[in-house]
């Protein structure tokens, strides 16, 4: 397990200065039922700020 997520993506509730800082996170498949890249993934923990 990483000691940390690096995440460029700071409009989601759960980033810190470019650390994601979720106890947990889950990916997942993204359009794609056998990944070979990851465009083909997704965080699925992702929550707006805005909301
Ligand atoms: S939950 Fe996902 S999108 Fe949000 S900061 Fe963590 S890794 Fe990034």
């Amino acid at each position: 397990m990483p000691d940390k997520i690096k995440c460029t993506v700071t409009e989601c509730q759960y980033n810190s200065s470019v650390e994601c800082v979720a106890p947990m996170i889950q990916v997942e498949r993204n359009h794609s039922s056998n990944a070979n890249n990851s465009d083909q993934t997704k965080c699925e923990t992702f929550k707006s700020k805005n909301m």
